[in-house]
């Protein structure tokens, strides 16, 4: 079977090492990848904007299945036109992967089905959101409704800085994304994050995690794409994953396909644990990065074989999947810069060195057959343990040995777990 993979971040190359495993494989391309993923795939340059280019690829690769890793393709409806042709999909269509691209329609879904989520006010106008402002206390959260990545969130302390932040909103710094916002209740508690597997009808939990997105130890500086995750997240105890499934995920992906427009692919809940119980904060219509390559290093089972479950919608049938008890943990390696302007063409060497410690790529480049920093986070060095010690150990081992002198990397990926373990 052969298999089409769009994407080229550290989230792709560990989609492509795991579909590699799979026996069910024929020929895997990816587009437009890295050259970690080369190490996988057949890496092809095609535009994924370009709808016609995709499907003409598939047909002449005789694709099978196409693998959407990021958003943007989903939300654009790369989904529906290749539905349209009768070729397979791991990801959603366009209106279902509004439960990323649009805030608004996350939280009015929540309010028609009774999800708990954060109360809210979904305003179009900036005088309307100024008014809607009265209604919340401090602090509050105010959100471009539109994909941001992760740039769209505001949490103002004081009312000067909410209404700055409003008027921020609409006046056009974050383009179409900021159309509308979503004012929102300050909820306080643990972040965890909760993946499931659904072909629209059925929904298969598929693991937690938790990532670090400060810049800097201990959870400071500005905010990144992530700096390191680890899986399990165990704050979600096997109840409160139950809780989330029932309350959250399971009505989100009912209501979606009572309303005819079925989730198919993976859906990535954020959630708060606060003391009155879990609940959303934002979907992703795709796997996290980095949490995907803690995902895909713990997970035991064929991926491309529940992923072709998914796009048949045969998953009530399908082998659930099972992952090692063990915890996976990546640490980020980053470009001097992130998540500012990052140095590009910076040399990396030793990664040949790593032993007991997958390394995945993310923002690498070949030039004149040397490997380089071409992008923010550049390596995701993920290992494996008994304990959140072990696997901390084993990664930062492994991030040792890797000579990036133009990088940098966060010292406490972890440190939750490990404070949590420690009592
Ligand atoms: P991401 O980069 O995670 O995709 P995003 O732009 O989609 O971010 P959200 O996930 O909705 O935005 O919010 C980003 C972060 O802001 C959350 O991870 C959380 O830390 C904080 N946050 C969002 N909403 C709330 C809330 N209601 N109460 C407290 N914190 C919140």
């Amino acid at each position: 079977m052969n298999v089409l993979l769009l994407g080229s971040g550290g989230r792709e190359h560990a989609l492509a090492w795991k579909l590699a495993q799979s026996p069910l494989l024929g020929q895997l391309y990816a587009s437009p990848g890295n050259p970690g993923i080369a190490q996988e795939a057949g890496v092809v340059a095609l535009n994924a904007a370009d709808h016609g280019e995709i499907a003409a690829f598939c047909r002449d690769k005789s694709i099978d299945l196409v693998v959407i890793g990021p958003e943007a393709p989903l939300v654009e409806g790369l989904g529906d036109a290749l539905r349209a042709q009768d070729i397979l999909v791991f990801g959603p269509n366009r209106v279902p992967a509004q439960l990323e691209g649009s805030k608004g329609f996350t939280k009015e879904l929540c309010a028609r089905r009774g999800i708990p989520t954060a109360r809210f006010v979904r305003a179009g106008s900036q005088k309307e959101a100024e008014a809607a402002l009265q209604d919340f206390g401090l602090p509050v959260v105010i959100k471009a409704d539109g994909l941001a990545a992760g740039k769209g969130v505001i949490i103002a302390e004081t009312a000067d800085e909410a209404r700055a932040a409003v008027a921020t909103m609409f006046d056009g710094t974050f383009g179409a994304a900021g159309a509308s916002v979503v004012i929102e209740e300050f909820l306080t508690g643990e972040e965890a994050s909760f993946f499931a597997i659904t072909d629209g009808k059925t929904v298969v939990p598929f693991g937690s995690a938790q990532d670090h997105k400060r810049v800097g130890d201990g959870d400071t500086g500005p905010n990144t794409g992530g700096m390191g995750a680890y899986s399990p997240a165990r704050v979600l105890t096997p109840e409160l994953e139950r809780r989330v499934l029932g309350e959250i995920v399971q009505p989100t992906v009912d209501a979606l396909a009572a309303e005819g427009t079925p989730f198919s692919g993976v859906l990535y809940a954020g959630l708060m644990l606060t003391a009155e119980g879990p609940k959303l904060i934002e979907y992703n219509a795709r796997f996290g990065d980095p949490e995907c390559q803690v995902l895909m290093m713990r997970l035991e089972s064929d991926l491309l074989a529940l992923m072709l479950a998914t796009a048949k919608g045969e998953l009530a049938g399908a082998e659930p999947p099972s992952f090692s008890d063990r915890t996976a943990l990546t640490v980020v390696m980053a470009a001097n810069g992130y998540p500012g302007t990052p140095d590009k063409g910076g040399a990396i060497s030793g990664i040949e060195r790593v032993h007991g410690a997958k390394v995945f790529h993310a923002g690498t480049a070949l030039e004149d057959g040397r490997l380089v920093a071409n992008g923010g986070r550049v390596l995701n060095v993920t290992a494996l343990g008994g304990t959140i010690r072990d696997a901390q150990e084993a990664a930062y081992k492994a991030v040792a040995a890797i000579d990036f002198p133009s990088g940098f990397y966060r010292r406490d990926i972890g440190w939750r777990e490990v404070a949590r373990q420690a009592g």
